[in-house]
Order: structure tokens, then C-alpha cells, then sequence
């Protein structure tokens, strides 16, 4: 790799670790909380956070990964074909013992889909 090529890599990773959490908080429109359903809160538990862009800091949070619920292995928007079109921006957790969470929420057991 040339040097002028190793340097605008550097760069644009660099400005992408920059961006990253400006565009998640952006990019994030998270639904109303749907009534009459158990919603997990703020700080409840495993440090989640209904926008994923307050867990900026912690230690198990990687922005350059664009971490959130709707792209988490453990977020369920639709239960077995059920219509979720009351719960936008909300769908069920199993590490929130299936509480809704919102799709721009973020916990310290984020999983990759
Ligand atoms: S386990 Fe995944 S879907 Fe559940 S609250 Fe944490 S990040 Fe969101």
C-alpha cells in the first residue's frame, strides 16, 4: 500500500468514527411507546437506553458498528405473524424479558443480527 493511500484510509476512518454517532442519533425515529404494553425504560436493565445514541460512552458500546435494536439478533417486531402496526418503532426483547423495546434503543447485550 502506498503511503498517500495508508494516510486518506486513516482519514476517512477517522471521520468516520466521527460521523457515526451524529448519524445514528439522526437517522433514529423512534415511535411513540405503545399503551398498554410492558416497555422497558431508561436504565432498567443490561444499561439499555430507548435512544442509542445516549449510550455514546459506554464501554461496550461501538458506534462504528451503528449498534441498535432493530438491527439486534435478540429484537422481535413481529411475533409469529401477528400485525405490529400498533407498536411502530417498538418491538419485543428476550433479553428484556419480552418487554417492547424502542428499534433505536441500544443495551449492553447488542447483538449483531
Ligand atoms: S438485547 Fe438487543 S433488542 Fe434487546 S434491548 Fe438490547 S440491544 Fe435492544
Amino acid at each position: 500500500m502506498k503511503r498517500r493511500d495508508f494516510f486518506k484510509k486513516a482519514l476517512m476512518g477517522l471521520s468516520a468514527l466521527t460521523i457515526a454517532p451524529t448519524v445514528l442519533a439522526e437517522a433514529c425515529k423512534a415511535g411513540t411507546a405503545p399503551a398498554g404494553k410492558r416497555v422497558a425504560k431508561n436504565k432498567e436493565r443490561l444499561d439499555y437506553v430507548v435512544n442509542a445514541a445516549d449510550a455514546k460512552g459506554h464501554k461496550k458500546f461501538k458506534p462504528e458498528e451503528n449498534p441498535n435494536c432493530l438491527n439486534c439478533k435478540f429484537y422481535e417486531p413481529n411475533k409469529k405473524g401477528k400485525d405490529d402496526s400498533k407498536t411502530p418503532g417498538y418491538g419485543r426483547c428476550a433479553m428484556m424479558a419480552n418487554k417492547y423495546v424502542s428499534q433505536c434503543g441500544w443495551c449492553k447485550s447488542w447483538r449483531k443480527v
